[in-house]
């Protein structure tokens, strides 16, 4: 499943990249224009996901796969999903795909990343990640944590 995640729903794209989903946020385009994002979700099989109605009853006019979403911060919306039964709560984060570009991650070795991370992180760190496409490195610090804490509130809602 690939999804298109219109331009109010940016927070949500990236949880969906860290549950390792492709998704493409509107947020990211060059430009945001209606005609646009429904040729994108259509080129590329995309699911858009949306909060405005009436691009919603327009891909769906379209033959465009379209998902109205509701709730009313992102605990929600991903909960929305997944009873939806359109994602699942996988491991979080995936490490396929970076949340700020969703490029694909990829591991990186210590050496490789010396110099480009704080000292602390560093020396306190074996595993690492970097995007193949932004270049961001990832690890395990303390986001770690509250992403699963995240999670389970999610998951609470369901
Ligand atoms: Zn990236």
């Amino acid at each position: 499943m690939r999804f298109l995640a219109d331009a109010m729903l940016g927070k949500l794209a990236e949880w969906l990249r860290l549950l390792g989903y492709d998704t493409v946020s509107a947020a990211d385009l060059p430009f945001v224009d209606d005609d646009y994002l429904l040729d994108i979700a259509e080129d590329e099989g995309r699911v858009l996901l949306t909060k405005d109605k009436e691009l919603y009853q327009r891909a769906k006019k379209e033959g465009v796969e379209a998902v109205l979403v509701e709730g009313k911060d992102v605990e929600e919306q991903l909960a929305f999903l997944v009873k939806k039964g359109l994602i699942e709560l996988r491991e979080v984060p995936s490490l396929e795909r970076c949340p700020r570009c969703n490029g694909l991650l990829r591991r990186a070795s210590k050496e490789e990343v010396k110099g480009q991370v704080p000292v602390g992180v560093y020396m306190s760190h074996e595993e690492f990640w970097i995007c193949t496409n932004c270049g961001q490195i990832y690890w395990k610090g303390s986001h770690w944590k509250r992403m699963k804490e995240f999670v389970e509130r999610v998951k609470a809602l369901i």
